[in-house]
């Protein structure tokens, strides 16, 4: 099938991706389990990094080209990139101006929200698995529970809206945890999600049985809380939500493994060295660094941005014969 001459980013099943995912580094200061070895991982040379100017150039040609209208910088843990306050102003003066929004391990954030605030990040969420220390020590590898609510908390008294969690649970590690968790956020006043573990860890060590899955995680919640279906539409967001006990308090689960929603993907990635992927588990992307760097005009970029997402497949193929991990890990793609 040709590819229409449009300016979005559409694919062959008539997507189109509007909704930018920016790694700024693949580096992170937790070691949680289910991402990465105690030990870490061998880190992209610096050279290898987009330079500021470089991501900036990217998502300018994402905005004003190919209609992005949402980012969101990602990792790794996007607050170790050096500057982070100085390019999220640089973002938000891109026009049209892209809803802006992070997703961080919260550590440090207490110290620094006002600021990213005051630069312009509206939207955050934070990245909690139990509000119990040990476990928290258990998962993380590092004690530092104590530093992640204090980021939450200073992110809502900046003013960031909405502050939401993601969650990951796993079997008998903290599937117990997940009423707590629902609990604190409600009180709190942050938006719960829980996301179905996925094979994207960089020891391959993911398994069918021990992901706790959606329905495992509402049968928990349910005796607990009354759920009733939210009543916006979802859209091409990765959460299914409900309203906990009649509102306004919520909860959303993003299924990728047991409920896929690919049919409804409107998302792009770009990698911190500079890689288009159509998709977390694509198994090809696209440099655009070298382009970047071999000095392209913003269309030939805007191109060959288009052409990788052109190949988007239906879907990622975890419940599929013969699936293979991709081999980037999630914190070298941007989760
Ligand atoms: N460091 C940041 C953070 O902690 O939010 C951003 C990167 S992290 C990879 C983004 C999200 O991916 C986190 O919420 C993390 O729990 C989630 N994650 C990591 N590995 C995962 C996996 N195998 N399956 C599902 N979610 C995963």
């Amino acid at each position: 099938m040709p590819r229409p001459d449009t300016p979005g980013l559409v694919d062959t099943f008539g997507r189109v991706a509007t909704d930018l995912r920016v790694s700024l580094t693949d580096r992170c200061n937790l070691r949680c389990t289910y991402c990465m070895p105690a030990e870490g991982l061998d880190w992209m040379p610096g050279d290898q990094v987009l330079t500021d100017d470089e991501l900036l150039r990217l998502m300018r040609i994402a905005v004003e080209r190919l209609g992005v209208t949402d980012i969101r910088l990602t990792g790794g843990e996007p607050m170790l990139r050096p500057g982070l306050e100085n390019l999220v102003a640089r973002i938000c003066a891109l026009e049209p101006r892209p809803r802006l929004s992070m997703t961080t391990n919260g550590i440090g954030l207490a110290k620094r929200a006002k600021d990213l605030a005051a630069a312009g990040l509206a939207r955050i969420n934070v990245s909690l698995d139990t509000v119990d220390a040990e476990t928290f020590a258990a998962i993380t590898r590092r004690d530092r529970l104590s530093h992640v609510i204090a980021g939450l908390a200073a992110a809502r008294d900046a003013g960031m809206s909405p502050v939401k969690i993601n969650a990951v649970l796993m079997r008998g590690v903290n599937e117990a945890d997940a009423v707590a968790l629902l609990k604190f956020c409600l009180a709190e006043g942050y938006h719960l999600r829980f996301i179905e573990q996925m094979p994207l860890d960089a020891q391959h060590g993911w398994s069918r049985r021990d992901m706790i899955t959606a329905a495992e995680i509402l049968a928990m919640l349910e005796q607990e809380f009354r759920l009733s279906p939210f009543p916006a539409k979802r859209g091409g967001a990765p959460a299914e939500r409900w309203l906990v006990d009649g509102g306004p308090g919520d909860v959303g689960i993003i299924a990728s493994v047991t409920r896929p929603f690919c049919g409804a993907c409107e998302r792009t990635r770009l990698t911190a060295d500079g890689a288009v992927r159509s998709c977390l588990f694509s198994n090809d992307e696209t440099d655009l660094r070298a382009l970047v760097r071999a000095g392209a005009r913003d269309e030939e970029v805007a191109d060959a941005w288009r052409a990788t997402m052109w190949g988007k497949l239906a879907g990622h193929e975890i419940n599929e014969a013969g699936f293979a991990q991709p081999i980037r890990p999630m914190s070298a793609i941007g989760g």
